[in-house]
């Protein structure tokens, strides 16, 4: 029965205003027009449905839009998970290991952080997406990563029925000297369209097509980069967590030995944490499982250390290359290009020379402050946002630390 109940309700109902966005509209438009187009081109042109084939097709097309949308919507309306206002770990002497957020007022939970989006504090957090416009964390992590897997899939289906609905009903009309291929046209050949493929019908699919196409790309490398996330079992904070505390050890030469606490070990495990047959994940999102060498604090005890320490709260770069702030840059190479980060936050342009503190980043990407000159700190400018990782060279130590005030320890 709880199976049931977890199957059929979208929890947090209430709020539908999240569909009120650009994200939302966008991608359930390019769903519905892809779903529509691919069943409408197959049991009018392609693949009539009194033929068992055309049936299994139909049944296909419409399954995948269910499975698509049930998964995109509880990635939307399950959430996260957020971590209750005012929470406190039940022993008081743990505070002391966590940071505390002032806008929820109360203490940020292991791997949890606080969205200036959702404005609540995030189970889990990985980032905010704009296209389900809220945060992908750990309630919606498995949702999430399986709407990523069934999009592409249902599309590349999607693509494959526009591409044969045009080549099938254009070429009883032109030839695109493709004589050599040989496809079996049988099925077309034996029976009359409903009605001519129209050129309107001709535009629809091939715009259908192009979304279809760009969506697979778009969508599946999400997919790679969610999975990546899964089967390590950390988020693309933690991520960055990791390489400032890698740094931050280099650096004072402490000695430690930085093991990462939520990785299990192997794959399958981590993956088990995020995918379960309930549907909701291992845990309550407040303690975890962690490694044998690790304890509940020790992410949050590496956080302190790097909050303490002013050179590592940020990473000092060098801008090596022009970049003119595009979202999506294309002399940037191809990874840069199709890695661009899911969100609404700003890129900053770069011009060589400029010097960067970076506070979080991808392997493409980076997230930071522009060192502006004197004028424009006075009047308090501030310039942050996305810039490509290509276009920067990270400083050497000794310019790096010139504005810390110490090379002390930090314990
Ligand atoms: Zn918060
Ligand atoms: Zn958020």
């Amino acid at each position: 029965m709880n199976f049931l109940s977890n199957f059929v309700t979208f929890q947090n109902l209430h709020e539908v205003r999240r569909l009120c966005h650009w994200g939302p509209v966008i991608a359930l438009s390019v769903i519905s027009i892809c779903s529509t187009m691919a069943i409408l081109d197959s049991i009018i042109w392609y693949w009539p449905l009194d033929t068992t084939g055309g049936s299994i097709n139909f049944i296909m097309l419409l399954n995948w839009t269910v499975l698509i949308l049930y998964n995109y919507f509880n990635a939307m309306f399950v959430g996260p998970g957020y971590i209750p206002l005012g929470w406190k770990p039940e022993n008081q002497l743990e505070a002391q290991y966590l940071q505390y957020c002032r806008v929820c007022q109360g203490y940020k939970a292991p791997r949890s952080h606080h969205c200036r989006k959702c404005n609540r504090c995030v189970m889990k957090m990985d980032h905010h997406c704009p296209w389900i416009n809220n945060c992908c964390g750990h309630l919606n992590h498995a949702y999430f990563t399986s709407f990523l897997l069934l999009a592409p899939m249902g599309c590349s289906h999607a693509a494959i029925i526009f591409i044969m609905t045009m080549y099938t009903q254009l070429y009883e009309r032109i030839s695109f000297g493709w004589s050599t291929v040989k496809i079996d046209m049988s099925a077309v050949r034996q029976f009359q369209p409903l009605m001519p493929f129209s050129v309107p019908a001709f535009a629809a699919t091939l715009f259908a097509l192009g979304l279809a196409l760009g969506t697979t790309i778009a969508v599946g490398m999400l997919f790679a980069i969610q999975m990546k996330v899964i089967l390590r079992n950390k988020t693309s904070i933690e991520s960055w967590i990791e390489e400032k505390a890698k740094d931050r050890i280099q650096h004072y030469q402490t000695g430690e030995d930085f093991i990462f606490p939520y990785d299990l070990g192997t794959r399958w495990l981590n993956f088990k944490q995020v995918f379960t047959w309930t549907g909701s994940p291992k845990g309550d999102g407040l303690v975890w499982l962690v490694h044998p060498k690790c304890h509940q604090h020790t992410l949050t005890i590496e956080q302190l250390k790097q909050k303490a320490d002013k050179r590592v709260r940020s990473v000092q770069y060098q801008a090596v290359e022009d970049y003119n702030g595009a979202c999506c840059p294309l002399s940037k190479g191809l990874q840069t290009f199709f890695r661009t980060p899911c969100t609404e936050e700003p890129r900053i342009p770069l011009i060589k020379g400029d010097t960067i503190l970076a506070t979080r980043g991808t392997k493409w990407w980076m997230y930071g402050d522009k060192v502006l000159n004197e004028e424009h700190n006075i009047v308090g400018d501030r310039v942050r946002g996305w810039f490509p990782r290509r276009c920067v060279e990270k400083c050497h130590y000794d310019t790096a630390a010139s504005d810390s005030t110490s090379d002390k320890k930090v314990n």
